[in-house]
């Protein structure tokens, strides 16, 4: 799983340097959708010599290229994770800032719906939804 990425640029015909390498594979191996701030971090314990210039410019060409999806989840900084095989959404911890995936058969179906009736199909979504987590106490 780990080179999907790598694999996906050169499908693109993206040239592959060293140090996109290194980005891809920091993102390939990134689960919490990381700002650009992060991958940057994690690349630089790759490679000291990366710079946050080039982490911005090869993001910016991973996403045009569709090979990763950019997402805003309310904190103003756009993250990143590598597109995904099968389509998921995102609860949001606003205490933690933790980022959980869930897909839910209901949603996706009322969503067809509410765009079949409106006369329209479904071509895609974001669903992002902001939650705190219940007190442990609360049984129920
Ligand atoms: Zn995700």
């Amino acid at each position: 799983m780990s080179d999907r990425i790598e694999k996906l640029c050169s499908e693109k015909g993206l040239k592959m340097t060293d140090q996109r390498r290194t980005i891809a594979r920091v993102l390939s191996s990134s689960t919490d959708h990381p700002d650009v701030e992060a991958v940057y971090q994690r690349a630089m314990e790759v490679d000291p010599r990366i710079s946050i210039a080039t982490v911005y410019r090869t993001v910016k060409l991973f996403e045009e290229a569709s090979i990763i999806e950019r997402h805003d989840f309310g904190d103003g900084r756009a993250r990143y994770e590598e597109t995904p095989v099968e389509h998921h959404d995102h609860l949001i911890d606003v205490n933690t800032g933790e980022v959980i995936e869930f897909t839910n058969e209901q949603i996706e179906r009322l969503q067809k719906e509410v765009a079949d009736q409106l006369g329209y199909k479904l071509v895609g979504h974001r669903l992002e939804l902001y939650a705190v987590k219940k007190e442990a106490k609360e049984t129920k």
